[in-house]
């Protein structure tokens, strides 16, 4: 006979009075989201809140706005993503663009986005860069000095926000330069002397920002040490860590939702990594899709922690403007639209194979439950995660 991984939810479903753990205590019970009207009760997919599905809207309907990632969601390098700029031009909420890069100024971003096809300005794009300054100005008066360290874009936020700004190479012909802050972000010419003058400015109090922590970088030619790797060259040198602006770091995301004039919980964060994207919406308070186009997939997604769930996973951007299908579950079974599964005996009990993205949603909803109960390992989630992830 069958074992199954959750006995308590066989014995609930055949009736049979005493499982073998105690049954659950969560049950459906409809929240309703901002805005949107009440209707059937579903379970989020991937984690263990539960919404109120609107029958006929488009999932990004239940938004005012939306806070979207840029690399693995609209563009990989000069090339746009399937369906990204139809979809995002057909969302009638605002949308603006949040990048930890912060080696390029808005301008520069809203430039590239128009060239794909977007209507976009300047104002539409926050920059790890522009979040960093904003976290200088909580802790300096206007017109500080402020050591800037990267690419242009890190200048340029520095200027916008009042602050008077040195380079390395100011400080390093005036080591009597009195210097604030210091506000470190990447850039391809950055050199190691930049570092020693953050390094020294640090050390003699200056309050250090820095933009990201992303420890690589992807280019055409593969993985490259990002601005976390470089602040990190830093911080051996120094007996403090710096304050992070930029994704998972609440600060980005807090701008975005400043510029878009709206509470966080009314803002929708779409983004491809689980590590800055979406453990960022949950730092912030926002909800937030997962897009399969980038660098996280189902597999990863199997085995995240809660702080790292996204509330949506969705195949393209297409989704957004679409129903989404969420998962029912009487914790015996887990359905999305025509996918209806368990695990059991350590493998998927199939009880009607639905689309790929339904399965997957199902599945990870499964196994989430699985692993936060004790019944599934990593190993064992990732291992099932895996046969339901075709776009890896
Ligand atoms: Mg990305």
């Amino acid at each position: 006979m069958r074992r199954p991984c959750w006995p308590w939810a066989v014995a609930t479903r055949r009736g049979t009075g005493s499982p073998g753990r105690s049954p659950p205590t969560r049950t459906l019970r409809p929240t309703p989201p901002t805005g949107s009207p009440s209707s059937t009760a579903w379970c989020s997919p991937t984690s263990s809140k539960v919404r109120t599905k609107t029958e006929v809207s488009a999932l990004v309907d239940a938004y005012a706005g939306v806070v979207c990632d840029l690399d693995g969601v609209v563009y990989r390098g000069p090339t746009a993503v399937d369906h990204a700029v139809a979809a995002l031009s057909s969302v009638q909420a605002r949308v603006v663009y949040a990048t930890n890069n912060a080696s390029r100024p808005p301008q520069e971003v809203a430039a590239h986005l128009t060239d794909l096809g977007l209507s976009v300005t300047g104002n539409d794009v926050v920059t790890s860069s522009q979040a960093g300054a904003g976290e200088l100005a909580k802790h300096l008066p206007s017109g500080a000095t402020v050591l800037g360290v990267g690419g242009p874009g890190v200048r340029e936020a520095l200027q916008h926000s009042g602050f008077r700004v040195l380079s390395a190479d100011d400080t390093r012909d005036d080591p009597t330069a009195r210097v604030g802050g210091v506000l470190q972000g990447y850039g391809t010419t950055v050199t190691a002397s930049d570092l020693a003058e953050a390094a020294y400015a640090i050390t003699a109090g200056a309050v250090w920002v820095a933009t990201n922590t992303d420890r690589t970088l992807p280019t055409h030619r593969g993985t490259a040490p990002g601005n976390g790797s470089l602040v990190a060259a830093v911080r051996m040198a120094v007996t403090r860590d710096p304050i992070v602006a930029g994704k998972p770091e609440a600060p980005l995301y807090r701008m975005c939702a400043d510029r878009l004039g709206l509470p966080a919980r009314e803002v929708l964060a779409v983004g491809d990594r689980l590590d800055t994207d979406i453990a960022g919406a949950v730092t912030t308070g926002m909800d937030s899709v997962l897009v399969l186009t980038g660098v996280d997939s189902v597999t990863s997604t199997a085995v995240a922690p809660v702080s790292m769930r996204p509330t949506f996973v969705v195949e393209d951007l297409r989704a957004l403007g679409e129903a989404y299908v969420g998962v029912e579950t009487d914790f015996t079974w887990w359905t999305c639209g025509g996918d209806r599964r368990r695990v059991v005996d350590g493998r998927w009990d199939v009880a009607a194979a639905g689309a790929p993205i339904e399965a997957a949603r199902a599945g990870l909803a499964c196994l989430h439950e699985g692993v936060d109960h004790g019944e599934l390992t990593q190993e064992q989630a990732r291992a099932l995660a895996r046969q339901l992830d075709v776009w890896q």
